[in-house]
């Protein structure tokens, strides 16, 4: 479980995210959602320990997690960003190698837990001798998911994993996202400012303006019970994206 106490970060005056205190449960998936500019890839960042905190705590699975924490709790989190940022002078075989490298795999260990992501993200195994510019934005996800999935973490973070692609590469990807994130029962957050996506793939959603918890709980609430002006207002304003 992923624990928020208090955690509060500053940019000068903007209040990126401020006083959020919530927790996630394991082998969930929570949607962070909001407007642009409300704190969701600050939040995520926060989590991992890529940024320090101004004030509060994160905790995950009762240990805290700062950018001075030891790495092998940071290499429990998966992270995906929107580009995937790869490498792009690596292969997408080395890309998707490069902490087990660090960590003196064998290189027998790394070549089975590679064909066993390949399979599992579906991707053909021929694309990753290709370097990220030679795949295209749906297979470099794939790539960068692997990669984040390498070491087997219990966290999985991704933020706008699908913001980048194409309508009908998007629809694909979703729905094999989905279904890896409950065959592997990790705790997954994800960050979309994307409505119909977190309808997708939430059990829980959080609802976040201006770098407040504005309602969290199930997508149904949101959906049918929002809990204030704002809330009604970003959902009705996405509705119609919704089937
Ligand atoms: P979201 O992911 O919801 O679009 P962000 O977390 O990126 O929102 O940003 C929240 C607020 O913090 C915004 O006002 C943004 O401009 C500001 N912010 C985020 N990162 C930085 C940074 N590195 N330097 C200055 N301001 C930042």
């Amino acid at each position: 479980m992923i624990r928020l106490h208090g955690l509060t970060k500053r940019y000068g005056e903007v209040v990126a995210v401020d006083d959020v205190s919530l927790e996630m449960a394991a082998a969930q998936t929570t949607v962070l959602i909001g407007p642009s500019g409300c704190g969701k890839s600050t939040l995520l960042r926060l989590i991992n320990g890529l940024i320090p905190a101004d004030a509060g705590t994160v905790s995950v699975d009762g240990r805290e997690i700062t950018p001075a924490a030891p790495p092998r709790l940071r290499h429990r989190m998966g992270y995906v960003i929107q580009d995937g940022g790869l490498f792009p002078h690596l292969t997408g075989r080395g890309n998707v190698a490069i902490l087990a490298r660090h960590l003196d795999w064998s290189s027998e260990r790394i070549r089975s837990r590679t064909s066993e992501l390949a399979e599992l993200v579906q991707l053909p195994v021929d694309r990753l001798e290709q370097y990220p510019n030679e795949l295209s934005g749906g297979q470099r996800q794939r790539v960068s998911l692997m990669r984040a999935l390498m070491l087997d973490p219990d966290v999985l973070l991704l933020d706008e994993p699908l913001g980048a692609l194409d309508p009908m590469i998007r629809a694909d990807l979703q729905s094999d996202l989905r279904d890896i994130f409950r065959s592997l029962d990790k705790t997954v957050v994800f960050v979309t400012h994307d409505l119909s996506e977190a309808a997708y793939v939430a059990d829980e959603v959080v609802l976040l303006r201006n770098g407040r918890i504005e309602q969290s709980g199930s997508m149904d609430d949101l959906l049918h019970s929002p809990a204030s002006e704002f809330a009604r207002t970003f959902v009705q304003a996405q509705r119609s994206s919704l089937v």
